[in-house]
């Protein structure tokens, strides 16, 4: 592959909460080798110049969806379509996330049954077949039947097809013994974290934020069989009582937590369980934006919207003032195409968050939630995952919609902005 010299404007390195200037980045092999000013520039090194840019790492995002085509059709996409279409979305999805600059998601479960095919595609980018963010693969929602997790709840009308579907779906079941054995096989298939649905939803038309899904020994099943076979378990979860709960029981992270309380903060933060607030699906509720609330499809999740409306300005201002380890998702099911993962940004300085804190959780935070020791900050010896973008990262919340640069592993691809 031979060395590449990228000359940098400003540099944000992952870790830092500073940009640095003037400095060099020496690639060789598809791994950084050196980083500095006035560092040698071998003859012979390709060059790259993004002196007029800011350079980061390649970002990550821990919360995406990636199996359906098009967020328009979701419901339609994950009954009519087949497994193999599903693989497909998830590879098309990963590619043009990468074009945007996010060269590593992680994939918390899949909301229809794509048959492992999110751990295909993951295999299938790693071996070079196709261009993609890497990925890290929860394969299903673990949940309860007819629960958050339960997408063939939409098909009661007719119990045959629900039931069919559902018998199909590894995920779903019930009883300690069922969780074990659903954790187990996961595990065996290559997954690498499991994502349990241990709240109800605010998209889901049945029911509430506030249910709970599995019982006491459920959760507990999920946690002992997966941390037995060596991997984290992050659960969609919502309100304190659930928060704390799990955190009780050892759960390593969790996904949204709208809801939050100061208790339930200092809960997580004792036992070093991260956090990846999806902030975006929220904002209109939160920052009072009543037009395009009123825009908001379907009808009942802007009534839940509504109904939780203080806890969640209130949830929101605990998750900013807490010193939790926040991570950066996306969530985007069906708002925007799932691949936008540069959205989000905009959640975290209107919130009032500092951008460095963003940078950080989006690049070597997640790399952390992700337990990989090999991306998230631009040092000696990280793989070469890069991305540079021409707008303002301190004063422009679409600045991450903007990405003029991408290169993973070593490798630069063409970038698609806006
Ligand atoms: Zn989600």
């Amino acid at each position: 592959m031979g060395q590449t010299i990228i000359t940098c404007g400003k540099l944000f390195d992952g870790i830092h909460e500073d940009f640095f200037t003037g400095m060099d980045i020496l690639i060789e092999d598809g791994r950084i080798q050196k980083v500095g000013k006035d560092i040698p520039r071998p003859r012979q090194a390709q060059r790259i110049d993004l002196s007029g840019d800011t350079v980061t790492p390649g970002l990550i995002d821990a919360h995406v969806h990636l199996s359906t085509f098009d967020w328009r059709r979701r419901g339609w996409e994950s009954v009519y379509t087949s497994k193999a279409w599903k693989g497909m979305a998830v590879l098309y999805n990963a590619e043009r996330a990468l074009r945007r600059g996010f060269t590593t998601l992680r994939v918390v479960g899949c909301h229809c049954n794509d048959g492992y095919a999110s751990i295909d595609a993951k295999r299938a980018i790693d071996q070079g077949y196709f261009p993609g963010a890497s990925l890290s693969v929860a394969p299903f929602y673990t949940g309860c039947v007819g629960g958050m997790a339960d997408f063939t709840r939409a098909l009661s009308g007719n119990p045959d097809l629900a039931s069919a579907l559902a018998e199909d779906y590894p995920g779903i079941g019930t009883g300690k013994d069922f969780f074990i054995a659903s954790v187990r096989e996961q595990a065996k298939m290559g997954a690498d974290f499991i994502k349990l649905m241990a709240n109800g939803g605010f998209m889901n038309p049945y029911g509430g934020p506030g249910d709970v899904q599995l019982t006491d020994e459920e959760y507990a099943s999920v946690i002992a069989a997966a941390h037995q076979m060596r991997i984290p378990v992050t659960a969609h979860a919502y309100t304190p009582e659930t928060i704390q709960k799990l955190v009780s029981m050892g759960i390593d992270g969790i996904e949204h937590g709208s809801l939050m309380d100061e208790k339930t903060a200092e809960e997580m933060k004792a036992h070093d369980v991260y956090l990846v607030p999806t902030m975006m699906q929220y904002d209109e509720i939160i920052l009072m934006d009543e037009e395009a609330l009123q825009r908001r499809e379907p009808a009942e999740f802007r009534e839940k919207l509504r109904a939780y409306g203080p806890q969640l300005r209130a949830g929101r201002e605990v998750i900013r003032e807490s010193r939790l380890r926040l991570g950066y998702g996306t969530d985007m099911c069906e708002t925007y195409p799932c691949y936008e993962c540069g959205r989000e940004y905009a959640s975290w300085l209107r919130s009032g968050f500092a951008p460095f804190q963003a940078l950080r959780a989006a690049t070597s935070v997640n790399a952390e939630i992700l337990g990989r020791h090999d991306i998230g900050a631009i040092q000696p010896g990280m793989r070469a995952d890069v991305a540079a973008w021409g707008r303002d990262l301190l004063a422009d919340p679409d600045a991450l919609m903007d990405c003029c640069f991408v290169m993973k592993d070593g490798t630069a691809y063409e970038t698609e902005r806006g």
